[in-house]
């Protein structure tokens, strides 16, 4: 069994944890970021990069690597739900952009800051070894072959479902899980239906569904249901959307000008909220720490935002400008600070899309006064003007 010495292991390699091992890197630390998955792979996600999330890609210098990244810009939001259709100005514009190029990228640019990755690998077991030390166990996945990563510091960046084991704690029961998000790539003719700078959301009653143009003249479609809606269509996710054209103007133009297939990439509808900033002085970040509901928030800003305000809490305790435990209440702070409000704004948003007559006189109002769709948008994602 190998062992090696760093200043940082960061679990998993999204957005939250690549952004996190850039910026560590990039301010001189050892850094090693550990990904399961052998290469940057898709991820079930509606795409949409909001403008908040560039910005602070800007911030780090991110935009300097990326030449020639396949993507969209998306100048619109169009919020259709039976008869109403409001539209607002995206004004600085957001982007429309494949998971697996943003995510290869983001590694891409963690490496060139100097951090190393370590493909193909699942860290297993984290245990606290004296108070200024963690062990990281990893192994090759689906292998026995494994090392254990000495390390100052370690960061959670697992995202929403998957982790470690700790040794110390029981799993709650899972909860159940009653509804199924899906997604597909599609590609477009040249007669388009809608503007590629426009990004839907169609609202068909419990169900929603997004579309954005993510460059290379590819759309990503993507939606959410119940479990039991899935049923009635005989599990197949093409029968319910053909099943949504009766009932929105909206989705029947749309699937008369693209080939849909069954190769949906489907999954279960996460739980949502705060899960934990640090667990055993291990600090959580982007959906390990907190899940937002999708189309009420962003996800991807707030991985990147959290990314960002971890590292800036490890380079202090890394250089010995205070403790640990006060460079995890600066992340706690600074966490809370930037997102306690929107999160819960986002699940009060949510809740209140899952109920039908709430939803009706909700989208009557912003009928009437578009502009507060701007204000609901800002307050959840963030303002960057
Ligand atoms: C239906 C749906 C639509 C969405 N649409 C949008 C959208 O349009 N815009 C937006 O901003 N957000 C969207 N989101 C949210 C967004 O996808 C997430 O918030 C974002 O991916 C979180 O990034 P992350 O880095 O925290 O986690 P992830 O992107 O999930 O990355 C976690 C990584 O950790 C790895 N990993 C896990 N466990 C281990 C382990 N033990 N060892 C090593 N590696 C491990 C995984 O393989 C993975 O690569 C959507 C979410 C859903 C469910």
């Amino acid at each position: 069994m190998e062992v090696y010495a760093f200043d940082a292991v960061i679990v998993g390699g999204g957005p939250a944890g690549t952004v996190t091992a850039a910026v560590l890197a990039s301010l001189g630390h050892r850094v090693v970021l550990v990904e399961r998955a052998y290469g940057t792979r898709g991820r079930l996600c509606g795409e949409f990069l909001s403008p908040d999330a560039v910005h602070a890609l800007q911030q780090i210098g991110f935009w300097q690597a990326p030449a020639g990244m396949p993507h969209h810009r998306i100048e619109r939001i169009r919020v259709v739900a039976d008869a109403t259709v409001v539209e607002v100005e995206l004004d600085p514009p957001g982007w429309g952009i494949a998971r697996e190029v943003l995510d290869e990228r983001l590694l891409q640019f963690a490496q060139m800051q100097g951090a190393e990755v370590l493909f193909g690998w699942e860290v297993y077991a984290v245990e606290e070894d004296g108070d200024t030390r963690f062990r990281v166990h990893v192994r090759r996945r689906g292998r026995l072959v494994g090392m254990s990563l000495i390390a100052r510091t370690v960061v959670g960046a697992f995202g929403r479902k998957s982790g470690y084991r700790d040794p110390t704690s029981r799993r709650p029961a899972p909860l159940p899980m009653p509804y199924i998000a899906f997604q597909q790539h599609v590609r477009s003719p040249s007669e388009l239906w809608i503007a590629p700078t426009i990004l839907q959301l169609t609202f068909v009653g419990e169900d929603y569904l997004g579309i954005a143009a993510v460059g290379n003249n590819r759309w990503n479609i993507c939606g959410i249901t119940r479990v039991e809606t899935l049923r009635r269509y005989g599990k197949h996710i093409s029968g319910l959307i053909t099943a949504f054209t009766h009932q929105s103007n909206h989705i029947s133009e749309m699937v008369h000008t693209l080939t849909l297939t069954d190769h949906w990439h489907v999954v279960t509808y996460p739980n949502f909220g705060l899960h934990g900033l640090h667990v055993r002085n291990v600090l959580m970040v982007g959906d390990a720490a907190a899940t937002l509901p999708p189309f009420c928030g962003d996800g991807i800003a707030m991985a990147i935002h959290s990314g960002i305000l971890a590292a800036e809490s490890l380079d202090g305790y890394l250089r010995g400008r205070w403790t640990r435990v006060a460079g995890i209440d600066r992340y706690v702070h600074a966490w809370r600070a930037a997102f306690e409000r929107r999160m819960r704004l986002a699940l009060r948003l949510d809740q209140w899309l899952q109920r039908p007559w709430m939803r009706k006189v909700g989208f009557r109002l912003l009928q009437w006064a578009p502009r507060l769709l701007e204000s609901i948008l800002w307050a959840t994602r963030g303002r960057t003007r």
